[in-house]
């Protein structure tokens, strides 16, 4: 998006699962260390350090290269919030012998903080009220209204004739209604303030 000139306004998508008192209080997740952007450290429940070991590059299903920072706890022995920290009970090495380790991929930290800024300024908010109301009520129209339930042609070309036909008809009526409410010439709803 950046290389565009896009800027994004997507919801992260542990938006709403980030505000959960189960998440909130879940030690062994990263958005709940301490950290130390001078020196580059994480801090755990017990106070330790975690340290950068190293870096690797992982590759996702659809061929997206990230590089994942590696973390490793300066000491996990005899810790009491073992149990709750280090995840992933299929291990062979006996909980006593692990030792908690984070892969942070430092570029969608930053990404992802800087969209959570941008969704929460009026801007933000406006943007996706307005995705609400139109992208998703664009489907509720078609379907509802408009009674549309199935495609009557079959075929990726004549799919594409009949939504093309069905967006035609879809976009007259909303110009129509703009045209009755006076509305023409602007794009977004504007945010409700509550008194
Ligand atoms: S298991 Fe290790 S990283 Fe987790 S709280 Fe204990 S000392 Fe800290």
């Amino acid at each position: 998006m950046e290389d565009n000139g896009q800027l994004s306004f997507i919801k992260p998508s542990n938006y709403e699962i980030s505000k959960t008192r189960k998440f909130q209080n879940d030690i062994s997740r990263v958005e709940n260390m301490d950290y130390n952007e001078e020196e580059d450290f994480y801090i755990c429940k017990n106070n330790k350090k975690l340290i950068l070991t190293g870096t690797k590059t992982e590759k996702s299903k659809t061929g997206y290269l990230s590089e994942k920072s590696i973390y490793i706890c300066e000491n996990c022995n005899g810790c009491p919030y073992k149990a709750e920290c280090i995840k992933g009970r299929n291990c062979n090495t006996p909980l006593e012998e692990r030792t908690k380790q984070l892969n942070v991929s430092k570029k969608f930290k930053e990404k992802r903080a800087e969209d959570l800024e941008r969704i929460l300024t009026e801007e933000g908010q406006q943007l996706r009220m307005n995705r609400s109301i139109q992208a998703e009520g664009s489907f509720g129209e078609l379907k509802q209204d408009m009674g549309f339930r199935r495609y009557l042609c079959r075929g990726s070309q004549n799919v594409l004739a009949e939504s093309v036909l069905l967006a035609l008809a879809h976009n007259i009526n909303k110009l129509h209604n703009k045209i009755q409410g006076e509305r023409t010439g602007t794009h977004l709803f504007k945010l409700k303030k509550s008194a």
